[in-house]
This record gives C-alpha cells, sequence and structure tokens, in this order.
C-alpha cells in the first residue's frame, strides 16, 4: 500500500472510529475494532508460535543440596544482589543470543583450513582470504538487515510503530526469523528483545483498570489501590480484597456460575508490595533456584495481584483446565470483565508458566476485546492502549529501585 496514502487512511480513520472509555477515573481512548481491519491486518492473521512451556509443576521442582550451608549464602547473596542491583541476574542470560547469532560465522571460519590444504597455497594467501570470508558473512547479514528494514519501514502505517525502534525491530527478526514482522513490532514494543526484568518502568497509571504490569512495568513499593473490598464469603477463602469494580464483577460472575451448578471460590486476590516481596523470597531456597521461581511468581511490584484486579480461581495446579469451572470461565469470564492473563503456550510473551487460575479484571468492555483479539494483555496494550496513553520510555533516573 502506498504509504502516504495509508497514512492519510489512517487519520481519517482514527478520527472517525477513535472511542473514548472511562475506566476507574483514567481516561482513554482507544480504536474501535474496524480500525484494525481497515489495517488490513486482523487477528487471526497473527502466526501461532513455537511455544516452549515449562510443564515442571512448580513443587515438583527438586535439586541436590550437597552444601546447603554455602547454597543459603548464595541465596542471601543473590537477594542482596536482587535488592542493589536487580540488572545483573538477566544480564547472565544475553550469551544465549548472542551464540545464536555468532554460529554461521564459526562454521565458515572452520571450513578454511581444508580448502587451504588441498590447495597447497602459502600461508600468507591464506590470512589474506580470511577477511573475505567473514566480510562474505558479514554482507548476507547486511543484506538481511537491509532488507528487513525495508520490510518493516511498510508498518510505519501502524499506530503502534515507533519509529525510534527499527533497529531493535531489525535486530529481534533476525534473531526470530520465524516471527512474522508484526509480531516483531510488537513483541520489541513490550520490551521482549530484552531479558525480563530489564528496562524495568515505573507505571504512571496504577490506578486504571488498564494498568499493565509484568516482568519490565511495575508499581511502586508504597502502591495502594484505592476502595479494596472483601468478596463475599459465598464466593471466597477467606479475607479475598479486590477493587471495588472487580468486587462487584467477580460476584456477579461467581453468582452467574452457581446459576449452572459451577461453583468458584477466590484463593488469592489482592497482595500487598510487603506480601508479595515475603511471597516471592520464601519461594527461593536452597533447592530451588531464583530461575525457577520466576516462571511461577511475580518479583514484588510485578504482580497483577498489587494492583487490586487479579483473582486466582478455583486451584493452583494446571490440571484446572479440565474442570467444568474452567471450561465455564472461558466461555465467561469475559462477559463479567475478566481475561486469562497466562495462557497456555504464551510463556514466551508473558514470562509465566501456563495459569488455568489467574484472571485479571479489565472491565467488560476492553476483557471482550482482549478476547476476540486471541492476543494476551501484554500484546493487546502495546498495540491498542499503550499508543493513547502515550507512555513516555521512563529514563534511568526513574528507574525502579527495588526493595530499596
Ligand atoms: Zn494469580
Amino acid at each position: 500500500m502506498n504509504r502516504n496514502a495509508a497514512k492519510i487512511k489512517i487519520i481519517a480513520y482514527s478520527l472517525s472510529t477513535l472511542i473514548t472509555i472511562t475506566t476507574a477515573g483514567c481516561n482513554l481512548t482507544r480504536k474501535s475494532e474496524d480500525f484494525e481491519k481497515k489495517q488490513d491486518i486482523t487477528f487471526s492473521q497473527i502466526e501461532p508460535e513455537v511455544v516452549i512451556d515449562v510443564s515442571v509443576k512448580e513443587e515438583e521442582y527438586t535439586e541436590e543440596i550437597d552444601d546447603p550451608e554455602n547454597k543459603s549464602e548464595e541465596i542471601i547473596e543473590e537477594k542482596e544482589k536482587f535488592i542493589k542491583e536487580p540488572k545483573e541476574e538477566v544480564i547472565e542470560e544475553k550469551p544465549e543470543v548472542i551464540e545464536d547469532i555468532k554460529e554461521p560465522k564459526e562454521e565458515v571460519i572452520e571450513e578454511k583450513p581444508e580448502v587451504v590444504e588441498d590447495i597447497k597455497e602459502p600461508k600468507e594467501e591464506v590470512i589474506e582470504e580470511k577477511p573475505e570470508v567473514v566480510d562474505n558473512n558479514q554482507q548476507i547479514i547486511n543484506a538481511l538487515r537491509s532488507e528487513y528494514y525495508n520490510d518493516l519501514i511498510q508498518y510505519d502505517y501502524l499506530r503502534y510503530f515507533v519509529a525510534e525502534k527499527i533497529e531493535r525491530y531489525v535486530d529481534y527478526k533476525l534473531e526470530h526469523p520465524d516471527k512474522s514482522f508484526i509480531d516483531v513490532i510488537t513483541h520489541v514494543n513490550i520490551g521482549l528483545d530484552k531479558s525480563f526484568y530489564t528496562n524495568i518502568k515505573i507505571i504512571d497509571n496504577p490506578h486504571c483498570l488498564t494498568a499493565l504490569v509484568n516482568k519490565y512495568n511495575a508499581v511502586t513499593e508504597d502502591f495502594v489501590p484505592q476502595n479494596l473490598q472483601a468478596i463475599s464469603s459465598q464466593y471466597a477463602s477467606g479475607t479475598q480484597l479486590l477493587i471495588q469494580f472487580a468486587k462487584e464483577a467477580y460476584e456477579n460472575m461467581a453468582y452467574a456460575a452457581s446459576k449452572e451448578g459451577i461453583k468458584l471460590t477466590a484463593l488469592s486476590t489482592y497482595r500487598s508490595y510487603d506480601s508479595q516481596y515475603k511471597n516471592y523470597w520464601s519461594k527461593v531456597t536452597v533447592s530451588r533456584p531464583q530461575w525457577h521461581v520466576d516462571l511461577f511468581n511475580a518479583r514484588p511490584g510485578h504482580s497483577e495481584h498489587t494492583l487490586g484486579l487479579a483473582v486466582d480461581i478455583n486451584s493452583f495446579d494446571q490440571s484446572f483446565e479440565n474442570t467444568k469451572a474452567f471450561k465455564w470461565l472461558i466461555e465467561n469470564a469475559h462477559k463479567y470483565g475478566f481475561v486469562l492473563r497466562y495462557p497456555k503456550g504464551k510463556s514466551h510473551i508473558t514470562g509465566y508458566n501456563y495459569e488455568p487460575w489467574h484472571y485479571r479484571f479489565l472491565g467488560e468492555e476492553l476483557a471482550k476485546l482482549v478476547n476476540e483479539s486471541g492476543l494476551t494483555y501484554d500484546e493487546y496494550y502495546v498495540r491498542y492502549i499503550k499508543e493513547y496513553e502515550k507512555v513516555k520510555e521512563v529514563t534511568e533516573e526513574k528507574q525502579l529501585v527495588l526493595n530499596k
């Protein structure tokens, strides 16, 4: 599509199709479904991805303990590191990606000596040839880079295309050639081209129903939601708090389910920053490393439970997906404003193992849109919500200082 024409089209559509939602005191505008269609990119075009879901159960993880005392000390040191320098741990993960990119180079260089032996040419010539091979390899990468750049720039008509991120899009596409360009743009916008728990931003809308917290976005330790209310004991185990809108919606949902013979019980809802801190660190033990805990538990400040907008229902076992209650929730939760937040096969996006029990309240209208899109909320947010909230990249000094 001609780009200028596309832009004009977009402006016209954006003016005509933007709608305004008011949620919990937060004004934001969001485009309607129409807009998505006009861009010729429908949700159904999003390619399914190969996903590595960690199927290990939380409680099954064990490791041989050879020196508990030393390991305890290591954990204490790890905790201190986490408190002082949250970035460090994540840097360790980077080498994997770098290795992938460099692999082709090494292979080519290794093959050289064989050619040299056959020809029996003087060493000097071989040395001269080596850089050429590397150059050839580099040329291929440069050619690909250029091709991807030209392909990606075609997507600048998308509202969520961020021109400043073009180099990151290109790099990410080079690392993940199988991902569609739309997914590349979306995933980089989420921050997935960097390791989890890096480039952490403090969200500036924690009281909005749309607020996104994940492994890149957090609330501060002093954040407390407004209007927390206890769920009726009929539908909850012990005292369970959600913000008023979410609490009422949850009770309506649980009531509707009960009419169909389905019992919904809220097992875990609001958790303060402090309780999340204790909860998270109590899971990191001598026999269970932090990377494993991270698959199941949010670090303090990064939990949706701290927003007062998340509820864990009925069970903490993945077999919950085989129950009538789960099937009912999948068919009906969005009608009451809830979405399944950590779906199966999306760990590479959400950073969490599949949690059939964890539901996030977004309000009826938004929950329906997210549900129809088939996207995770992380993806939906960076495509259709973040753009309108004009959330700025947070500067270094605003970076989260965890657990200071
Ligand atoms: Zn949960």
